[in-house]
């Protein structure tokens, strides 16, 4: 593995309500979890995830609560020098995908202008609260959105993939090898897979003026 001394570093604040699987997910990449460490002063558990890319070794220090959320927001301290972000809800909760604009304003008001990936989790379950076409916030605050299912590793590069172009400023930056990742504890047929990937591209683009939510 490259010195850590000498590769690119990223700090990703990663926020949602409590029980959308935040833990779950950052815990898939293994030697992140390996080499996480606590910061006892703020109850925070950092986690350095590690890819390789054509553009070389790039790391992203991934933040991730003690579980403070449940009861509101979390200290500034947590967002601070935030670099790029992810906003996780629970596609099988509403109430995870209503405070979702709640999270932004948070994220927003500490680091300014950062990238930002909104992530739809435990799309392995069948009975869906929020459909793919019910999200929208993403396109009226130009985040990118991704479906993903944690306990599946479906999708599980796709949102630091996307964060890594727009914080190294090149659309042509590919990972070349995969992270070691825990063992799915669940699986996706190939036909759910299609599914979701058709929901995803029949979603259509809003007029400007929708505000619903
Ligand atoms: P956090 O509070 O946001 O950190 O959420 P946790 O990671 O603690 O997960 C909350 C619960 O959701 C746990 O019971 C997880 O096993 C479950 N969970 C997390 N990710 C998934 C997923 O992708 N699919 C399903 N079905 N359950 C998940
Ligand atoms: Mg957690």
């Amino acid at each position: 593995m490259a010195d850590p001394a000498n590769i690119p570093t990223f700090k990703l604040v990663l926020v949602g309500d409590g029980g959308t699987g935040k833990t779950t997910f950052v815990k898939r990449h293994l030697t992140g979890e390996f080499e996480k460490k606590y910061i006892a002063t703020l109850g925070v558990e950092v986690h350095p995830l590690q890819f390789s890319t054509n553009f070389g070794t790039l790391l992203f220090n991934v933040w991730d609560t003690a579980g403070q959320e449940k009861f509101g927001g979390l200290r500034d301290g947590y967002y601070i020098q935030g670099q790029c972000g992810i906003i996780m809800f629970d596609v099988t909760s509403r109430i995870t995908y209503k405070n979702v604009p709640n999270w932004h304003r948070d994220l927003e008001r500490v680091c300014e202008h950062i990238p930002i990936v909104l992530c739809g989790n435990k799309v392995d379950v069948k009975e869906r609260k929020i459909k793919t076409g019910a999200v929208t916030f993403h396109r009226k605050k130009n985040l990118q959105y991704f479906e993903i299912s944690a306990k599946s590793n479906y999708n599980f590069e796709k949102p630091f993939l996307w964060l890594a172009r727009k914080l190294v400023g090149n659309p042509n930056l590919e990972f070349i090898a995969s992270p070691a990742l825990a063992p799915p504890e669940v699986n996706l047929s190939d036909e759910q897979k299609r599914e979701m990937e058709a929901a995803l591209a029949a979603a259509a683009p809003l007029p400007d003026d929708d505000e619903d939510l």
